[in-house]
């Protein structure tokens, strides 16, 4: 076991100023509280601390850290209290060791809510400081170095929460070294045999080529000396996880693995490395489509480096990353925070400055810690930003779902699953119903609340920020715009059909499906919706003697004649909510599909009494607008997205509709509640009113109503303009 001024020694190798009085105290306390407990593996359990504390000696950690490392198992298992603990070493070092326990004291918990409540704990007790995060790190890893002693029953638990969470932490916190370690350790736990296979395999391998690499090594050293380069060169082996990772990912076998031998050459500047790189492709053949010069222009997370694969002396292959030392230090420390933002969409400038800024944080940081020159201000009061461009929220079971900020419920739902994503129309955070789109926050339990028959609406793609919910809902949208197209071209086949006389069946369809280069029924009505296949052409193609005096094509649409306005006569428009006596009839609209939403024009909406049209939009539904209305203009050119509906308006309803008015008054005292009055005393509700200009004798404004019907509404009008206050008052159509 290390003695006391061992630890003392580690420490004050990198730190002149060691506080050697508290590392002694801590060192003392600690082994007098663990007293006679014995590890599972029947050592003195005193080891484990004094092994974690120097493992964070090992990371150049300051004094308190390691101080907490010794005590951080003190509260949890022996007699020590935090106000002990705080009397003897002060309020910053109890706080520590009690962040320390309440993680510990989570491992106990059950084993659904363990992983997420974990981690959230986990992650509040880190922003409050990052050493806390440290020292588990450390605690952990120890743990798994020795986890052969543990019972095996509870092996499988640890080792996956060391690769789900205390992995992946380690490699946000630009620790490769130790995430690559707690990594190997689980996954030889996780995957004896995988772990094994290629353990051996490297071995074997390592065996075969030592010679030759060993060869590589020296003759690159006196090359790149002769080229006048200062370099450092280190030899490198991957990790078996990383290895077996890279298999599963590519679905290669290991023979096939090129990279699991090679250097890296670190030199001083830019300049050096293309030099580098010059001798080495002088002396060795190098392997085609290997060189990547990620200098010139580096991957997202700002790793910049220059790879190579040569062949060697024994035609082994060997792959060489050059870079300077500056850019190795962003490499090792800095590139584990690219997960981050691997969800969202690149090239956003927003997200660029967010990443740059995350960087520039996390490389001070860990250059901070990894230097051991941190003041202890700065590890004291460093918030745990690495975090600050991800949200973690929990389902109602307690899984944790990690999204990118800004992500919203929507985004949630889809990365449940994206039946959930499709079904979902609302969300409860908290426990409260909450808008959708309102971004979500660090520890918000969200619950989906779904309907079977919802769809993702169109809009949606535009307000998520996952490229997984992005990519359902464009999915989504274009399976459903095919649906309500064929659902369109049964109806118009069905009309066109009996216009002309002819049976009409859809297996009729099958046979015919070669003519016009479908394969399936679903298309062919789909092409007929949209317009692209005439109904004419149709009938033709079923029954070859079938002529028509009017010429094929787009005349057959035209709205107000034959068949076509007879189909769209047929189709009887109620009102959402107007009729409360549905008689179980949900349809808004006959003839069409069931589901399809209808809305008003969001501008001026349509009153009853206005005569009205419809304007189907796939995706989105039908938009109910008045007749007059200017927006129609628009889809002059589109007659089959047009749709008669009429008023179907219960002589009992109450249901008033929003409508807008424009009205010009004198600016004078009491006319706004002139106007007020006249509207509230016809029985009418004012929903929103706008200034539009204020000149010095006139204000426009625009009044958004709710009446009854148009009668209603032209007699509001009517008495607005009999008022001398005011100029005018009209309607304005959406
Ligand atoms: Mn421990």
């Amino acid at each position: 076991m290390m003695r006391q001024y061992e630890l003392v020694e580690r420490v004050a190798a990198y730190n002149p100023q060691v506080d050697e009085d508290l590392l002694n105290r801590a060192y003392v306390y600690a082994m007098q509280k663990h007293g006679s407990q014995k590890r599972d593996s029947g050592d003195p359990y005193f080891s484990h601390p004094l092994e974690v504390a120097a493992i964070l000696t090992d990371l150049k950690l300051d004094d308190a850290s390691v101080a907490v490392g010794l005590l951080h198992d003190t509260i949890e298992d022996t007699s020590a209290t935090r106000d002990e603990i705080s009397a003897v070493f002060g309020e910053r070092i109890a706080k520590l060791v009690d962040g320390l326990t309440k993680i510990k004291q989570l491992d106990l918990l059950s084993r659904e809510a363990r992983q997420a409540e974990n981690l959230r704990k986990l992650l509040l007790a880190v922003s409050d400081d990052v050493r806390v995060l440290l020292v588990k790190l450390a605690d952990r890893l120890h743990n798994m170095r020795t986890i052969e002693f543990v019972k095996p029953e509870k092996r499988g638990r640890i080792a996956e929460e060391t690769m789900e969470i205390y992995a992946p932490l380690a490699g946000r916190m630009g620790m490769q070294g130790l995430r690559d370690e707690l990594e190997d350790c689980a996954f030889r736990v996780l995957n004896p045999d995988a772990y094994e296979t290629i353990t051996e395999k490297l071995a074997e391998l390592s065996e075969q080529t030592d010679r030759a690499v060993e060869t590589i090594m020296t003759d690159l050293t006196a090359r790149l000396s002769d080229g006048g380069l200062k370099a450092e060169i280190k030899g490198r082996q991957k990790r078996p996880h990383s290895i077996f990772s890279k298999m599963q990912r590519k679905s290669i076998g290991f023979e096939q693995l090129s990279d699991i031998f090679g250097f890296r050459v670190l030199v001083e500047t830019c300049d050096d490395c293309y030099a580098a790189l010059g001798i080495v492709h002088t002396a060795w053949p190098m392997v085609p489509g290997r060189f990547k010069d990620y200098i010139s222009t580096p991957k997202q997370n700002e790793y910049r480096s220059l790879h190579t694969t040569i062949i060697g002396p024994e035609k082994q292959r060997a792959e060489l990353q050059i870079r300077t030392h500056d850019m190795d230090a962003l490499a090792e420390y800095g590139i584990a925070a690219h997960p981050l933002y691997k969800d969202e969409v690149i090239g956003d400038h927003d997200l660029l400055a967010r990443e740059s800024k995350a960087y520039a944080w996390l490389r001070q940081t860990v250059e901070h810690i990894a230097q051991g020159d941190a003041p202890e201000e700065f590890l004291e009061h460093t918030k745990l930003e690495l975090f600050q461009d991800q949200v973690f929220c929990f389902t109602p079971k307690g899984r944790l779902i990690a999204l990118p900020r800004g992500a919203t419920a929507i985004d949630f739902a889809y990365a449940v699953h994206t039946d959930v994503g499709d079904t979902c129309i609302g969300a409860k955070v908290n426990g409260k119903l909450t808008p959708l789109i309102q971004p979500l926050e660090n520890g918000d339990e969200v619950e989906i609340v779904r309907s079977e028959a919802q769809r993702p609406p169109p809009a949606w793609e535009s307000i998520v920020v996952t490229g997984k919910a992005r990519a359902a809902i464009r999915r989504a949208t274009r399976s459903h715009v095919r649906e309500q197209y064929s659902g369109l071209g049964g109806h118009i086949l069905q009309r066109a059909f009996e216009t002309a006389g002819r049976e009409y069946r859809q297996d009729l369809l099958t046979s015919i499906l070669g003519t016009f280069s479908h394969t399936d029924v679903g298309d062919l009505l789909a092409a007929v919706g949209r317009g692209d296949i005439a109904a004419d052409a149709v009938i033709k193609a079923i029954y070859p003697d079938f002529t028509t005096d009017r010429k094929q094509g787009r005349t057959a649409w035209r709205p107000e004649e034959g068949w076509f306005a007879a189909a769209r006569a047929s189709l009887k428009f109620k009102l959402p909510g107007a009729n409360k006596k549905t008689n179980g009839e949900a349809l808004p609209l006959r003839g069409l599909d069931q589901n399809m939403p209808v809305r008003f024009s969001p501008e001026g909406g349509a009153v009853p009494g206005d005569r009205i049209v419809g304007i189907m939009t796939p995706g989105e539904g039908v938009t109910i607008f008045p007749i007059q209305s200017p927006s129609l203009i628009a889809f002059e050119d589109e007659p089959d997205r047009w749709i008669d509906v009429r008023w179907d308006i219960d002589a009992e309803s109450r249901e008033q509709y929003p409508t807008r008015i424009h009205v010009s008054a004198l600016n004078e005292p009491g006319s706004l509640a002139a106007i007020a009055t006249i509207i509230g005393g016809s029985d009418a509700n004012i929903d929103n009113l706008r200034m539009l200009r204020r000149a010095p004798d006139f204000t426009e404004m625009e009044i958004d109503l709710e009446v009854w019907d148009l009668k209603h509404l032209n007699r509001i009008v009517q008495d607005l303009r009999s008022k001398s206050i005011i100029s005018n008052a009209v309607r304005v159509n959406g």
